[in-house]
């Protein structure tokens, strides 16, 4: 015990020369906080405590809590998955940066350069999306869950809303169709069953009123056998006939068809202007490839009444993604689509593929390339792959590897699949090959100097530090 009444002061620690290192690093605050932290865990006895802790070694373990808490947990990885919009990683990914200098320091977000005074942050994209789409006008917000919220509060509150029971799903990340309809404080009337809903069930439903007719894409979850539902065009006529709005939630919606790449068809956002949707919503970072967003097309005068309601304040677009997506956007005006990353990993050819499987596979003289399926993600497309090349590495614990594949720097996301770890050169960027290889060399080979820090070599997890 009287170990613990020798332990130094604080202030005779911040002394030491040790600490200078650690507090021009940390900064002071958080120094101070890691060596008390360090001495009342010394104290307590959470760490063995009938040993001697000279003032360096106290210090160093401090370092340890310091460089725990400032470790990036936020940080870039190699996805060798092969699911295009992963949205555990960040979904579609961003190539290019450049466009950022372009708001680097002022901008002229809301601000009308000709008229030199107060001008809209919505302006920017919807000359091009209505350009892009035929819509009449369009508002930019934040994700595409809080343009269904925004749109459903902002036109049907206390009014019904009717939706088919084949609709009524969860996409995942908490979204639940029938949650958010309540949230917005619409009625949802729920018609048809799980599997079929037909233009009738519409009629009758219409027949005590409504505020609009609410179309959802089934998302990730896929409607099969003997299952139908109406177009929309069907939908729209109905709707329109009975003095109603149709709204069109696509989910990820795409600019482009998805059929010219081998795939099923998904609904383009086109097509639900055209057919007559009053209101299309859909998000940024799905198949169009851009940021994160969401995106409501459809009528001038609902549009104008959506920019009104505070709703549309809180769930605003910041200033970072609405440049991106303005620059994807300008991408696809100018037929360009193909370098949007999305669009340039679904149209990556089989011969491709190969050849980068194989170039890897010679590198680390390791593996067989093998046929394999990549799918799109992203709540687009379920149950939809795209033929791949994959690079099949045979090895007694599979899981173990995948682990120090993810304590990598950059972290590498990989798959098992009958005990062999896949890589499926699809989704692995132009740029990130070289840091795969050496993942997968030390994965593989060896553990030395695996820890993304020499400073934590031999550490199992730095927050066990304590524990010595
Ligand atoms: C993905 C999706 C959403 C939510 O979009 P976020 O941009 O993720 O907020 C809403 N509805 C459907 C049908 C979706 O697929």
């Amino acid at each position: 015990m009287s170990e613990l009444r020798n332990l130094p002061s604080v202030d005779r620690l911040l002394r030491h020369e040790d600490a200078a290192g650690l507090m021009k690093e940390y900064g002071r605050p958080l120094t101070l906080d890691a060596i008390r932290e360090t001495l009342e865990a010394i104290r307590t006895g959470k760490s063995v405590t009938n040993q001697k802790w000279s003032e360096a070694e106290i210090l160093a373990q401090a370092g340890l809590l310091l460089k725990d808490w400032t470790f990036p947990t936020l940080t870039p990885v190699i996805n060798a998955t092969g699911v295009i919009l992963h949205t555990n990683l960040g979904r579609a990914p961003i190539l290019d940066l450049s466009f950022y200098k372009q708001i680097s320091g002022y901008c002229s977000l809301e601000y009308d350069l000709e008229e030199g005074g107060r001008g809209s942050r919505s302006d920017h994209a919807e000359k091009l999306l209505t350009r892009l789409t035929g819509a009449e006008a369009a508002l930019v917000v934040n994700n595409n869950a809080a343009a269904v919220l925004l749109v459903l509060t902002a036109l049907c509150k206390r009014k019904r809303v009717i939706i088919s029971r084949t609709q009524l799903v969860e996409i995942g990340g908490g979204f639940r169709v029938p949650d958010v309809l309540a949230q917005s404080g619409a009625k949802m009337v729920e018609i048809g069953t799980t599997n079929r809903v037909h233009p009738g069930d519409y009629e009758e439903a219409l027949k005590e009123g409504a505020g609009a007719l609410l179309r959802a894409h089934h998302s990730n979850y896929k409607l099969t056998g003997f299952t139908s539902e109406p177009s929309l065009e069907e939908m729209a006529e109905i709707a329109h006939r009975h003095g109603t709005l149709l709204i069109d939630d696509l989910g990820s919606g795409t600019l482009l068809d998805t059929a010219i790449f081998g795939l099923a068809h998904e609904p383009m956002v086109q097509e639900s202007i055209k057919a007559g949707a009053d209101l299309v919503c859909f998000s940024g970072d799905k198949l169009l490839g851009g940021p994160q967003a969401g995106i409501i097309l459809g009528r001038r005068e609902l549009i104008e009444k959506i920019k009104k309601h505070p709703l549309a304040r809180a769930v605003r677009i910041d200033k970072l993604n609405l440049i991106y997506l303005c620059w994807t956007l300008d991408l696809y005006l100018r037929d360009k689509s193909g370098v949007i990353p999305v669009w340039f990993m679904i149209s990556r050819g089989l011969e491709e593929l190969d050849q980068i499987a194989n170039q890897w596979r010679k590198t680390l003289k390791t593996g067989d390339v093998i046929d394999g399926f990549s799918t799109v993600g992203g709540g687009s497309l379920p149950g939809e792959t795209l033929p791949t090349r994959l690079l099949a590495i045979n090895i007694k614990s599979p899981q173990n590897v995948l682990e120090r594949l993810r304590a990598f720097n950059p972290p590498i996301i990989a798959r098992i699949e009958k005990d062999q770890i896949l890589i499926d050169p699809r989704t692995v960027l132009p740029g990130q090959e070289h840091d795969l290889i050496e993942g997968l060399e030390k994965a593989i080979f060896s553990w030395d100097g695996y820890f993304r820090d020499a400073g934590l070599t031999g550490m199992i997890d730095p927050r066990n530090n304590l524990n010595r």
